[in-house]
Parts: C-alpha cells; sequence; structure tokens
C-alpha cells in the first residue's frame, strides 16, 4: 500500500518536473504558457505520446522523432529529480513530522519553485522575477498559515533580512556583485525559512559559491570578469536548510556551548 502511494507521488513529481521544464522554455521563448510543446531545434509539434514524461526521452533515445537532434539532458533530469524529491518530501513528512496533508503540498510548492529558479538561472542566468516574487507572496501568507501556524514575524524579519541583504550589496557594488535577481531570492528564502535558518542559509551559499567559483577560476573554466549563476546556490542551500537546518544549526551551537 505505502509503496503504492510512493509510486502515485513519484508519478505526479516527474509530471510536475514535465510542467517546470515547459514554463522553463515557454517563459524563455515568450511563448504561451497554454500553447502545445515544439521540438526547440525543428519548431514542430511533438506528439502527445512523445511527450510521456521520462518514458519518450528514453523509447527515442533521447532524438526528436521529427529532425532527430539531440533533446536535452535537461528534460529527463528534471523529470526525474521532481519525483524523488515529492516523494521524499512524503517520507520525511511522515517519518519525522509525522504527515499533514496540506504541508506535504506546501513543501512539494516550494521545492518546485526553487527548482525552477535553479535550472533557469544555472541555463540563462537569469531570475524570473513572477516566478520569485509571486510565490514569495503566496508562502508568505499561507506558508504563514499553514507551517508556521499564524506565526507571521520570523517571516517578515527573514524576508527584510534577506532582501535588504543583496539589496545592500547591490548598492555598494552599483550592481556588479549580485543582480536585481538576488534581492527577490533574498525575500523569498526569508520567506520560506524564517530569519534564523535564513542566516545559516546564506552563510553556506557564499562558502559554497566561494569554493566552486575559486575551482572554476583555477580551472580556467571561468575568468574574474565572467558571470556565476548565484541563484543556483542559494536556492541549493535553501533546499539543504529546509531539510537538515534544524540539525545543522543544533550541531553548530553545541560547538560554542563548551
Ligand atoms: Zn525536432
Amino acid at each position: 500500500m505505502m509503496l503504492f502511494l510512493y509510486f502515485i507521488v513519484a508519478l505526479l513529481g516527474v509530471s510536475f518536473g514535465s510542467f517546470l521544464n515547459a514554463i522553463v522554455w515557454r517563459l524563455h521563448t515568450h511563448n504561451k504558457i497554454t500553447e502545445r510543446s515544439k521540438c526547440p531545434h525543428c519548431l514542430k509539434q511533438i506528439a502527445w505520446y512523445d511527450n510521456i514524461p521520462l518514458f519518450s526521452f528514453l523509447l527515442l533515445r533521447s532524438r526528436c522523432r521529427m529532425c532527430k537532434e539531440k533533446i536535452s539532458w535537461q528534460y529527463p533530469l528534471v523529470e526525474l529529480w521532481m519525483g524523488i524529491v515529492f516523494v521524499f518530501v512524503v517520507w520525511f513528512e511522515w517519518s519525522v513530522v509525522g504527515m499533514v496533508f496540506p504541508i506535504v503540498v506546501l513543501h512539494w510548492f516550494v521545492m518546485w519553485v526553487l527548482s525552477f529558479i535553479f535550472v533557469y538561472d544555472l541555463i540563462y542566468m537569469e531570475v524570473v522575477d513572477s516566478i520569485t516574487l509571486g510565490s514569495a507572496v503566496i508562502l508568505f501568507f499561507i506558508g504563514g498559515y499553514v507551517v508556521w501556524g499564524g506565526e507571521w514575524f520570523p517571516l517578515l524579519i527573514g524576508a527584510c533580512l534577506g532582501g535588504l541583504f543583496f539589496l545592500l550589496q547591490y548598492i555598494l557594488s552599483k550592481g556588479r556583485w549580485v543582480g536585481g535577481g538576488d534581492i527577490r531570492i533574498g525575500i523569498l528564502m526569508g520567506v520560506i525559512l524564517g530569519w534564523k535558518l535564513l542566516l545559516l542559509a546564506l552563510w553556506i551559499a557564499y562558502v559554497v559559491g566561494a569554493i566552486i567559483s575559486v575551482g572554476l577560476l583555477v580551472s580556467k573554466k571561468k575568468t574574474m570578469k565572467s558571470q556565476v549563476p548565484f541563484g543556483v546556490f542559494l536556492t541549493s542551500a535553501t533546499f539543504v536548510v529546509m531539510v537538515w537546518g534544524e540539525r545543522i544549526l543544533s550541531w553548530y551551537l553545541s560547538f560554542l556551548s563548551f
């Protein structure tokens, strides 16, 4: 029975992964959300049987049926990731917190938004404001009620801190260190995590971001001038802190209390 439930949840997650890919492509090409899927190379419409998440990619051996161009690995990877994450959220809520359905749905939504920002920033080095700010507003009101039980104060402080943190860098560097999109991600992170865990997530994002940037510089894959998609680090850190934040924090504080 449990296995069947996880299977259904995985299918749901994979479908939302497919939806994520579609939205990324449509927002980038300014196509309508409701438009039918097309091959990005030959622009021919994709039949429904070639548009089944994961399966079609395997059946077509990663090539478009019409033009035989390679289909990007982004599609199956994002679908698989969302399937795993949806199952993980249910498993986590079930075994750690005790299953509360509205919280599960809300955390699915958070994971979807974080993954969207991650993918979009990684591919196009851009942050879509409507997604970031729109979900920040939704998560503040609904998340504040469902997850935080009406305790909006830590979220409000978190949103202000997250926004100000990047706004300050933006002003100081005249927009060279961080982009306007990072300010909005900061607000979103504060709304998801509350101010305490937000600080931890920022710290992790900066440390990991610095290590990887130095690594890329040393291996000459990037120069000092080239941009690093910082939203990728911010969303990853938010994910890690959402799941393990409390544990990391108490582990860290146990060092201070010697
Ligand atoms: Zn094609």
